[in-house]
């Protein structure tokens, strides 16, 4: 029987990252994966193929729409979706060998089959042929799947999820998105820029409904320019698949009855926590209404030796909130004690421009009654911005009115995503908003629009406004 100090179910951000940290710090380490490669949601159908095709399709547009104001001719520009799937499929398959590569090198031992409990102990291996191993301790990383309500049921043909959208045939004529959250805008984005008529059906007010509320104004009036259509407080009642097209029926804000029809429906409702198949009561391990993994504030179960990380417990589902928490618990069963700013996980939407967010919303502060500052720069103002013709969005910094410390950062802006870790290193060392006010940024960058807005938060003092 295979004994070991840690047994990881499920190979994605978090159980990937926890067995490294497990090993580096000396712990005998297995992990158990039922695909056939390594890397979970996030490389095999999430972050990196989404990223990859979120790139090419940019290529494509900035090509079509801004190569001749920059200079350059180009004649007949037109898209080659086979090629795009086939080099976001090399990417995957290379970054998920890359994994494998550090599973061997850190002598992690990889079994390859569904894991489910036996006890809180033994943990049987379903495979090509069925292990069993002896373990002192459990991380449950067993990620999650896409969720969807009652009358939108993908068929996984016409009315697809994220997975068969990274994974298209043909470039859609028109694409009905269900939900304007995070998947919708960014698998949106790739099929708009590509020609695909986009339009958002959305049961909320606004489009990314728990960023801070300028963040959403901004990238609507963005997104509509490239042409998107957006269908606010629409409550979707069904979505049939009639061969050739579907026709999604929704009850609007006046609670009429309206219908649009498309060749394609994407189904971007948020994702659901995944533990089919662990047999968790035979561990003793409960999940609550929302089939989450309950756990503490040290991420144990109620079996103190079974711990669980990533989109299975509460929590952001982000690949890097998954990664925090699988070294957090690695440390911990090593006798260390580590330790998870929540507040400051940076949350990010690869549109573009960028979305990129940390700390709290104005609307958070508004309702817990924080008396704050409010500073913010157009990133039409600088120099950069004109340089490389990309004019949209603005920075907006919020701090504490009395002790001027940083609370929340909210961009949309070229590069955001990469900006947004200056205010959170700030905000790790509870940086006043005058502090980056006085810190010099290189010219001509998108950082200094950050600057920009930490001086209008300090004392109305932008210089370039
Ligand atoms: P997962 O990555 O879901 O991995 C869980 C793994 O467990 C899977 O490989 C599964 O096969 C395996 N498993 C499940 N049950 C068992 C079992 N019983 N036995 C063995 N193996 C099992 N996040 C970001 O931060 N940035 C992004 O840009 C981003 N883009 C995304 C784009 C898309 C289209 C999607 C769908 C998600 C995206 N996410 C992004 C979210 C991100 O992918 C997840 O938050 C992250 O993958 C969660 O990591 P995890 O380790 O908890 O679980
Ligand atoms: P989401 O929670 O970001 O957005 C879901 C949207 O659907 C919300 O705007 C919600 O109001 C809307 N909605 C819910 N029910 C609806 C209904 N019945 N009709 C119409 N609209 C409805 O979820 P997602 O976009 O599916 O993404 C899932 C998860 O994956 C997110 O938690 C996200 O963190 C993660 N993800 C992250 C990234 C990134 O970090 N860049 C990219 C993709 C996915």
């Amino acid at each position: 029987m295979n004994a070991y100090d840690v047994t990881i179910i499920g190979s994605g951000p978090g159980g990937y990252v926890a067995a490294i940290r497990c090993a580096q710090l000396g712990l005998k380490t297995a992990l158990i994966e039922k695909y056939s490669t390594l890397g979970g949601t996030c490389l095999n159908v999430g972050c990196i193929p989404s990223k990859a095709l979120l790139d090419s399709s940019e290529h494509y547009h900035n090509a079509v729409h801004n190569f001749e104001e920059h200079g350059i001719e180009v004649k007949s520009v037109k898209p080659n979706l086979a090629q795009m799937i086939q080099r976001k499929n090399q990417v995957v398959e290379q970054t998920c060998s890359g994994i494998q590569y550090l599973m061997d090198k850190n002598k992690v031992d990889v079994f390859n089959g569904t894991g489910s409990f036996v006890d809180a102990n033994t943990i049987l291996v379903k495979g090509s042929t069925d292990q069993t191993i002896q373990t002192k301790n459990v991380i449950i990383a067993t990620g999650s799947k896409p969720n969807y309500f009652p009358g939108m049921e993908p068929d996984k043909k016409r009315i697809i999820t994220s997975t068969e959208a990274l994974s298209m045939r043909e470039i859609p004529k028109k694409m009905l998105v269900i939900g304007g959250g995070v998947i919708g805008l960014e698998l949106g984005s790739v099929y708009g820029r590509l020609g695909t008529q986009i339009e958002v059906v959305e049961f909320a007010p606004t489009i990314l409904p728990t960023m801070d509320g300028a963040l959403s104004k901004e990238l609507t009036r963005s997104l509509k320019k490239e042409g998107f259509k957006f269908y606010m407080e629409h409550r979707v009642q069904k979505v049939e698949n009639k061969g050739k097209s579907v026709i999604l029926t929704a009850l609007n804000k006046k609670n009429e009855e309206v219908q649009f029809e498309a060749d394609y429906c994407l189904v971007a409702v948020g994702r659901k926590p995944f533990t089919e198949g662990l047999n968790l009561e035979a561990a003793g391990v409960a999940v609550n209404s929302r089939g989450q993994i309950e756990v503490n504030d040290h991420l144990q179960t109620a079996v103190p030796t079974i711990y669980a990380v990533g989109d299975v417990v509460r929590g952001a589902m982000l690949a890097h909130k998954a990664e925090e928490e699988g070294v957090y618990v690695a440390e911990l069963i090593a006798g260390q004690k580590p330790h998870i700013n929540y507040n400051l996980i940076p949350g990010v939407v690869y549109t573009w421009p960028e979305v990129a967010a940390v700390g709290k919303t104005e609307e958070e502060l508004k309702a817990a009654g924080v008396n704050y500052k409010l500073g913010s720069f157009p990133i039409k103002a600088l120099g950069r911005a004109r340089a490389s013709m990309d004019t949209t969005g603005l920075v907006k910094i919020l701090s504490d009115a009395e002790t001027d410390e940083i609370l929340g950062v909210h961009m949309v802006a070229p590069r955001a995503a990469d900006l947004i870790m200056e205010a959170v290193v700030a905000m790790e060392y509870r940086a006043s908003a005058e502090d980056i006010a006085r810190i010099c940024h290189p010219h001509p960058t998108y950082s200094e629009a950050i600057k920009e807005a930490a001086l209008d938060a300090t004392a109305n003092r932008a210089l370039h406004v």
